[in-house]
């Protein structure tokens, strides 16, 4: 597969399946691998707006005709100009009709020939969901059947490469296999940190989900679209809060392309900026599992602090303030876990160390992929913070930690961050970022990063 189509696929076990559902499984890969040129054609980062928007168009000029036409800023549709000029919303299903028919076709063929009754209801919605744009019957049937072990998400899902207004889905799609093994322990740390009574902001804009909350980890066999590029190694959906509290949320982890950061990424980076002396205390195991706690408390963060009007308050900041939250919320809620016995203090020490890494990796990748920016502001919003309070000293580019210091700045930044998304202002949102958010701490460990990307 070439680059320009989003694809990528990944080497994945198969034994354990029958022969049947390899069948499927091939029929599911051809379907996600249909998505990416979808994807290619609405990507653009030159562009805060991506393809989502005519470039001549201002923000001013767009929310005027969202006045009028609230299907401009519709997840769901292109914006372009009439021949009279006037902006004018073309949902995606009839834009992308062409492409959306392969995928579809690719879908009914696993529908046809999969022995589960259930997968194939859930593939026919999927695919008339596609054509016709109502995605909502084919999510709440996803969220409420029982998990098989072959999986896919496939449509319009994420909204972060809209930069303008963070209003618009990219198409993408990923099918992978659940390791149960894993899936198993991540549960228990999981509804560990669940039972934990917590304090919550304004109540009546909460929205709850816990028990209704399903996860798993999975091998993957293929990303395309927006998964392609940023290689992320976890989701959650739907996005739409009052569908979660409704019907639940589903978490995925993709420990394969965990696997590829972690190798080409995280360590690497651990290498280059952390002292010689503590690294030796540091095994590359205990790091690789701290690099999954990571991605896993970010999720179980996320759906501790969903509020139904944070994105309404603070509109294109969100995202930055709601990813940096997650991940910072998950692990200052391990320090319960330390008390009980269920995590080690070496555990979350490799928690932190990764979160520090993982920092850099956002923003190495921010600069060719646009859409994780925010994860790269968010993140230096939290360095900037252990800098400044002595949990992260610095000397040309190499670094020590003082645990102690970082996980009470873990602590105050997720008080903060914890009002911004429950209770801030927009404006509070916006001053918070540009006083905290600057770039220039990853600037000072460049010269050690050099040649990475
Ligand atoms: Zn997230």
């Amino acid at each position: 597969m070439k680059k320009q189509d989003a694809v990528v696929h990944f080497k994945v076990e198969t034994s354990g399946l029958t022969a049947n559902e390899k069948k499927v499984l091939r029929y599911l890969v051809a379907a996600a691998e249909a998505v990416g040129p979808i994807y290619v054609e609405q990507e653009n980062s030159s562009y805060l707006g991506s393809n989502f928007y005519p470039h001549s168009a201002s923000k001013e000029e767009i929310l005027d005709a969202a006045g009028n036409n609230p299907k401009i800023l519709s997840p769901y549709t292109i914006v372009e100009r009439n021949r009279d000029g006037d902006l004018i919303a073309i949902p995606y299903h009839i834009k992308f009709k062409d492409k959306l028919e392969i995928v579809a076709k690719h879908l009914r063929s696993a529908a046809k020939i999969t022995e589960r009754k259930d997968f194939a209801e859930r593939l026919y919605l999927q695919a008339s969901a596609l054509l016709d744009g109502n995605y909502e019957a084919s999510d709440i049937y996803w969220l409420t059947m029982k998990p098989y072990r072959l999986d896919i998400a496939i449509g319009p899902l994420d909204k972060l490469d809209d930069r303008l207004f963070f209003k618009k889905t990219s198409y993408e799609s990923w099918v992978g296999i659940e390791d149960k093994k894993a899936t198993e322990k991540a549960g228990i740390i999981q509804h560990a940190i669940y039972d934990v009574k917590r304090k919550i902001f304004a109540t009546r804009e909460k929205a709850d989900f816990l028990e209704k909350t399903k996860m798993r980890v999975e091998k993957t066999s293929v990303f395309s679209g927006l998964f392609a590029r940023g290689m992320f190694t976890s989701n959650s959906l739907p996005i739409d809060p009052q569908l979660m509290e409704k019907y639940g949320i589903r978490i995925t982890f993709f420990d394969t392309s965990l696997d590829v950061k972690f190798s080409s990424q995280h360590y690497p980076i651990y290498q280059k900026i952390f002292e010689r002396n503590f690294q030796k205390e540091y095994p590359r195991d205990l790091l690789r599992e701290g690099s999954f706690r990571n991605v896993h408390l970010h999720e179980i963060g996320h759906s501790l602090l969903r509020y139904k009007d944070s994105e309404r308050r603070l509109r294109e900041n969100f995202p930055i303030v709601d990813e940096l939250s997650a991940t910072i919320y998950g692990i200052k809620s391990c320090g319960s876990l330390v008390l009980k016995g269920i995590m080690t203090e070496k555990e979350i020490e490799a928690i932190m160390i990764m979160f520090v890494c993982r920092a850099f990796t956002w923003w190495l990748d921010s600069k060719r992929q646009k859409s994780v920016e925010a994860f790269a502001i968010g993140h230096a919003i939290a360095l900037n913070h252990f800098i400044s309070t002595g949990a992260l000293r610095e000397s040309e580019g190499i670094s020590w930690p003082n645990f102690t210091k970082m996980f009470m700045a873990i602590e105050e930044l997720s008080d903060s961050l914890e009002r911004l998304i429950s209770i801030g202002s927009y404006e509070d949102a916006r001053a918070f970022i540009e006083k905290y958010g600057s770039f220039m701490v990853y600037s000072r460990f460049a010269s050690r990063l050099k040649g990475m990307t």
